[in-house]
């Protein structure tokens, strides 16, 4: 009788890691932070080199893209700006319930809300 597939030893660093076993490990954390950085420049190449890919002035293209144009520039300045308040406001005001806070991060999309988790 065949042993059965023994389990495949975690890879740490890697997409797997991250997003399958969920592992948060310094290895897995910078893992993903750099395949976010690449994403993020990789996009932002091809919606500088094609600017008709993304609605321009919109979070998405602001954030999700970074495009770095003068309409959607202003908006990414507002979305950090946003973020600072937020940083500087834990811990003093009230916490939010889930649902507002689902109810802020909801129209930026999901990205955006694993960016700021
Ligand atoms: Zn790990
Ligand atoms: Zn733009």
């Amino acid at each position: 009788m065949r042993p059965g597939p023994k389990p495949q030893p975690l890879v740490h660093g890697t997409a797997v890691a991250y997003g399958k076993h969920k592992c948060r490990c310094d290895v897995c954390r910078a893992g993903n932070t750099r395949r976010k950085i690449q994403q993020y420049q990789d996009r932002r190449a091809r919606v500088t080199a094609d600017p008709s890919l993304v609605t321009h002035g919109t979070p998405n293209a602001a954030n999700t893209w970074g495009c770095p144009c003068d309409q959607c520039r202003p908006i990414r300045a507002a979305i950090e700006l946003a973020h600072a308040n937020r940083r500087r406001g834990r811990g003093t005001d009230e916490p939010l319930t889930p649902m507002q806070r689902y109810k802020r991060i909801a129209p930026f999309g999901r990205e955006w809300l694993d960016s700021v988790q």
